[in-house]
């Protein structure tokens, strides 16, 4: 089956409107081949400027977070239905800074997932282990610990609407990117997990890879039969550094 290729931008809190603007100009006259789709997730001020300015069908508008709440007295949260007013069409959801600062559980994480969808909103959910947990062998076990509590909430059917970004956390922001050869194996155990529960559906998840991705990894990573694209931190703040790794996306 061909996937869906997905090269994703985190700005996490960076960026600016001079950014939105030098990052719009560049890859709005990027030609991407008809499977490949990028995802630029600004901060939410930046969001309605984004959208203003992207004039490519390729190019799509991401959250970074979403609250599992419709609406009401929550003070500081962004819910679905304002991302949807806003054109967004992702939300990057349980990324490792959200589990480990700001204490989001898994069953969040889940609500998390179900709210987007519910809304037409396509969830980029990332999953990833420690290095101490890498170095004790238990990254399969917490994938899929990460994975299950989002199954069970959704139903496997769901994750026909669901992208998922493996980001290692020690790869996150470090500089150490997982090999081409182990994050592939990784993906494949994630797609394996998947099609104990259904084939058909595991067949077609998009599974991004993230950590520390730049312009001279990415065509590797991206080139492995299991990594549907990627999910890019501070090399998307980079307006040529990030240009060069939509080009190495495979269409
Ligand atoms: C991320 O924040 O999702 C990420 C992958 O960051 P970086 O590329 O900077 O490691």
């Amino acid at each position: 089956m061909s996937r869906q290729t997905i090269i994703a931008a985190n700005w996490k809190m960076n960026g600016n409107l001079a950014l939105v603007e030098s990052i719009t100009s560049t890859i709005n006259s990027i030609e991407f081949a008809d499977n490949v789709k990028v995802v630029v997730c600004p901060s939410y001020p930046y969001l309605a400027a984004f959208a203003s300015k992207i004039s490519n069908d390729s190019i799509n508008l991401g959250a970074q977070n979403i609250s599992e709440y419709a609406k009401g007295a929550y003070t500081g949260e962004i819910s679905a239905d304002m991302l949807n007013e806003m054109s967004v069409g992702y939300a990057i959801v349980g990324h490792s800074e959200r589990r480990s600062i700001f204490r989001e559980t898994s069953t969040q994480i889940a609500h998390k997932v179900k709210a987007a969808l519910a809304n037409g909103i396509t969830p980029i959910l990332c999953i990833g282990e420690s290095e101490a947990e890498r170095m004790t062998e238990q990254t399969e076990t917490v994938l899929s610990a990460q994975l299950q509590p989002v199954i069970d909430e959704i139903g496997i059917e769901s994750f026909k609407n669901v992208v998922i970004a493996y980001e290692p956390v020690w790869a996150i922001g470090t500089g150490k990117t997982a090999s081409p050869e182990m994050a592939q194996e990784t993906h494949k155990f994630i797609r394996r997990f998947l099609a104990e529960q259904n084939a058909e559906i595991a067949d077609g998840v998009s599974l991004l890879y993230g950590g520390s991705v730049n312009a001279a990894t990415s065509e590797e990573l991206f080139a492995q039969p299991d990594i549907d694209g990627g999910l890019i931190g501070g090399a998307s703040l980079k307006v040529d550094e990030f240009k060069t790794i939509c080009s190495t996306s495979k269409g």
